[in-house]
């Protein structure tokens, strides 16, 4: 039976009670005053009163402002995203097939025309959450891109965003985060196309208000804080885990990070170095990652590699890396993760940042049901049929049948109607 090294002292659910009420507050504020309303939202939480469309000149200024090393570096990263998303988007196809002679029936891939991109920035710059979002839409082939995130007082949205926004080809970035922003998206103030789905993380606000407006708007997910599970045989190097958990508990102080291993040894040197990894980060990051260890992280020791799969598997994260031997195992024997790191060649940062596969991912054990943001979040998959009238008949009598079993009179004439025009000289039962 598995045991418990460190336990967490607190649930990411108990943190979200009082932000609905602060979340339907504004967005009833939004409603009321519309653009005037979301404006001074901007004003109120993030001290910005400048444009909220960022121009094409502001964003080349921006552009040349960077150093051209970030430019590469976002560059690379695009590049990836854009590779995986597009060899995604291959494999979502239409089809059609002969349910019965002369009965053809098919589906169709059709993106929708507008998508609000949401980028988190309160905490981080997140540069990356830009090119997540924005390149994945555009490999749907969506119409057309918003992409919004906080300002900075007085500067407007971090140079290294605003261009990774437009190198991945939003259509629109607004200067605009929260709740306004992602009621501004969805309801198309300030001139814009009214987005048909909103994605992209953010904070506690940030999903609140997707969830209100899920409905009204779609949305990609319900996405909780980050979190981040490490699977480790005795093969695993302790430094290395112990880094990797500290990094991902550097998200937010709710940030849930998991040791899962059958090395008692390995797990007691992780838990012994953890602290120090954490003083040695900058002060914002320390106190986000001491607080994410102190409460929400959790070492779980089993017996087996068979009951380790078991304990990730109901644990779900959004991010699960596996140090250990034999990866095609578990590779093959796993099935809730958002993404899955296999080997120390790799770490979520990785995908974090530059590898290619989405970022946004399912948390709070979502992956039980759900994969994380890809091309089909941006798309529809819409069925069509058309028949003969040879193909007709039998359908419209089977029709005719059940409509009046259910008592649906009104369905039923739709294929009696049918039935007497194509086929007149015949008695239909
Ligand atoms: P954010 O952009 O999500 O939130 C900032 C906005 O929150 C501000 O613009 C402001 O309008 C609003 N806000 C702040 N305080 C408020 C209050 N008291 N009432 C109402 N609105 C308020 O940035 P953040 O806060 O840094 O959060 C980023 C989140 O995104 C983190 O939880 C992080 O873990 C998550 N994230 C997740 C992924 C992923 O893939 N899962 C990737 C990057 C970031």
């Amino acid at each position: 039976m598995a045991e418990y090294l460190k336990t967490a002292s607190r649930t990411a659910e108990e943190d979200h009670a009082d932000v609905s009420v602060v979340v339907r507050g504004l967005l009833d504020e939004i409603k009321k005053g519309g653009e005037a309303a979301a404006q001074e939202l901007a004003k109120r939480f993030d001290k910005w009163d400048g444009p909220i469309i960022a121009s094409r000149a502001d964003i080349d200024v921006a552009s040349a402002r960077l150093p051209e090393q970030v430019k590469k570096d976002i560059q690379f990263a695009h590049t990836n995203v854009r590779k995986f998303a597009a060899a995604q988007r291959e494999t979502i196809v239409d089809t059609q097939v002969e349910i019965m002679p002369g009965l053809v029936a098919g589906q169709k891939q059709i993106p929708v025309n507008a998508a609000g991109c949401y980028v988190p920035g309160g905490r981080y710059a997140h540069i990356a959450s830009a090119i997540m979002t924005v390149t994945t839409a555009k490999a749907a082939g969506v119409g057309h891109v918003i992409a919004c995130s906080p300002p900075t007082p007085g500067k407007g949205i971090p140079d290294a965003i605003l261009y990774a926004m437009d190198l991945c080809g939003a259509d629109t970035i607004l200067n605009m985060g929260g709740v306004q922003a992602v009621a501004t998206m969805a309801t198309g103030l300030f001139g814009l196309p009214k987005a048909d789905i909103l994605v992209g993380p953010g904070n506690a606000y940030v999903a609140e208000a997707k969830r209100v407006l899920f409905g009204q708007v779609g949305i990609d997910m319900v996405a909780g804080p980050t979190d981040s599970l490490v699977l480790a045989d005795s093969t695993a190097d302790p430094e290395i885990v112990a880094v990797d958990l500290v990094g991902q508990a550097e998200h937010g102080p709710n940030s849930p990070v998991w040791l899962v291993t059958d090395d008692r040894a390995l797990a007691e040197q992780v838990i012994a170095r953890v602290p120090a990894l954490i003083e040695a980060l900058p002060q914002m990051n320390a106190d986000s990652a001491r607080a994410a260890w102190r409460d929400y992280a959790e070492v779980i020791l089993c017996e087996n590699r068979e009951e380790i799969a078991v304990e990730s598997d109901r644990i779900a994260p959004e991010h699960l890396t596996v140090m250990c031997t034999d990866l095609d195992w578990w590779l093959s024997r796993l099935s809730n993760y958002g993404s899955l790191f296999l080997g120390e060649e790799t770490t979520v940062a990785f995908g974090d940042k530059a590898a290619g596969p989405n970022h946004v991912l399912p948390t709070s054990g979502a992956a039980r049901y759900t994969g994380g943001l890809f091309v089909g979040k941006f798309m529809k998959t819409v069925t069509w049929q058309r028949s003969t009238r040879e193909a007709a008949k039998s359908v419209a009598e089977t029709t005719a049948r059940i409509s009046r079993m259910e008592g649906m009179e009104g369905h039923a004439r739709s294929a009696d109607i049918r039935l007497a025009k194509f086929f007149p000289d015949e008695i239909f039962e």
